[in-house]
């Protein structure tokens, strides 16, 4: 469980870790955000430096070249994530937009009322506001899949709670509280044969937590829509995807309206551009789309089977490492291989802000509070959890100083 794969030592790649100022620092909060290679904060460094210009629109070579840039990074996410093709990429600020251009075009345009949208109940709020809105303008229903305390959602609950009357179905690919994967190209094919009275419901992946950390495939999960970010996956904050099955995209209408997403204009009305760019409004983030490209190109680099084992490696160690430390509860699952590297946990007696604080005075960044994902707080009977997230950057050294850090929170706390 080193991190260091052939001759590459990843970490030396992220000048975050080399700097003195996180010198000691063990970083584990990557479920929030990861930190970015050298390439990365390049790639954006050259485009700002020597390719700056409007793109899509130029005429001249500079802004050519800056569409070029940007055109190719579309067609990484595409091949990423192998998409059909590039043009079923529409890059978003982050997975929160790219659900809410889904909700507001697709849901405001095709839910009716008395339909249903299945979501589950371990959603991050990013996946339930939208669809709470959409419902409630059109009078539709929101339908719960329940999880049990591991994070399982039993084909049951899909198999019943998914019906003729489902239109839309939208689960996180991979869960930020439990960290477990759902099975999610399950749930599509069920909510394709049986959603939407047999012709089919939609099925939305939410791939904040997954992207990063495994190979997605779009069209072998079935997704006719997943969402994405790039600050979670090694690249730039401000860039994010959305995948969308081009059918769909043809039947939505625009979510932002303005430049670039049209053909032609007049006083009364407007044509639209081609895909994606119709659903592209406005300046867009070349630089950071750039970013989001060289990301890609590292993780793939890497390698999921080094990301895979790494996080595996690194949960199973810190959750064996819990059983030892009195009054230390793990959220969800025994098993550390169906965790993503995401430890949820909480101490008995002490607040997970204090967790947070305490560790953090000892130069440990780990997450707490309710995750954005309150309606599961709710169920599992708790205010709020810790959570320590690792990437394939760490290292088990790295676990040891959390874990012995942690021994010592109650102690801290002035518990026993
Ligand atoms: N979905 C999940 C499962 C997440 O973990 C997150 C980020 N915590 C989001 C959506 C939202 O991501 P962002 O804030 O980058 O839009």
């Amino acid at each position: 469980m080193e991190n260091k794969m052939g001759s590459i030592d990843f970490r030396k790649d992220f000048p975050f870790f080399e700097s003195s100022i996180n010198k000691g620092l063990v970083y584990f909060d990557n479920a929030a955000t990861s930190q970015r290679p050298a390439c990365v904060n390049r790639a954006v460094e050259d485009f700002n430096n020597f390719n700056n210009a409007n793109p899509l629109r130029g005429l001249y070579d500079l802004s050519v070249r800056a569409t070029d840039l940007y055109e190719n990074a579309r067609a990484k996410v595409a091949a990423f994530l192998n998409a059909p093709s590039d043009s079923h990429i529409i890059f978003t600020r982050n997975a929160t937009e790219s659900l809410n251009l889904v909700a507001y075009t697709y849901g405001m345009a095709f839910v009716e009322e008395g339909d249903e949208v299945v979501i589950s109940a371990m959603e991050h709020h990013s996946n339930i506001l939208p669809w709470q809105m959409v419902c409630s303008a059109k009078k539709a229903r929101l339908v719960w899949l329940e999880c049990d305390a591991s994070g399982i959602i039993p084909a049951s609950e899909w198999q019943t709670k998914i019906t003729a009357k489902t239109k839309i179905v939208s689960v996180a690919h991979v869960s930020n509280v439990f960290g477990i994967t759902n099975p999610v190209k399950e749930i599509a094919s069920y909510a394709h044969k049986v959603g939407n009275g047999g012709k089919g419901a939609v099925m939305i992946v939410d791939g904040a937590q997954s992207v990063p950390h495994m190979k997605v495939d779009v069209q072998d999960i079935g997704a006719d829509f997943l969402a994405f970010s790039g600050h979670k996956a090694l690249g730039p904050m401000g860039i994010g995807a959305l995948y969308a099955r081009e059918k769909f995209l043809e039947q939505m209408p625009p979510f932002l309206r303005g430049g670039e997403m049209i053909e032609y204009v007049t006083r009364e009305s407007a044509t639209y551009a081609e895909l994606p760019h119709k659903f592209e409004a406005g300046t867009v983030n070349a630089g950071g789309a750039v970013g989001l490209a060289a990301a890609l190109d590292y993780i793939e680099k890497v390698g999921f089977d080094f990301i895979e084992k790494n996080d595996n490696a690194l949960a199973a160690f810190i959750m064996n490492g819990m059983k030892t430390i009195p009054h230390v509860h793990v959220i969800g699952n025994d098993d550390p291989d169906r965790h993503c590297g995401i430890v949820t946990f909480t101490i008995d007696d002490v607040h997970p802000h204090d967790i947070a604080s305490m560790l953090s005075s000892e130069n440990v960044a780990i997450r707490a509070g309710h995750h954005c994902a309150q309606p599961l707080m709710q169920k599992l009977g708790v205010g709020s959890t810790a959570r320590a997230s690792v990437y394939f950057y760490n290292t088990q050294k790295e676990a040891e100083v959390f874990l012995e850090k942690l021994s010592g929170v109650r102690k801290w706390m002035g518990l026993s």
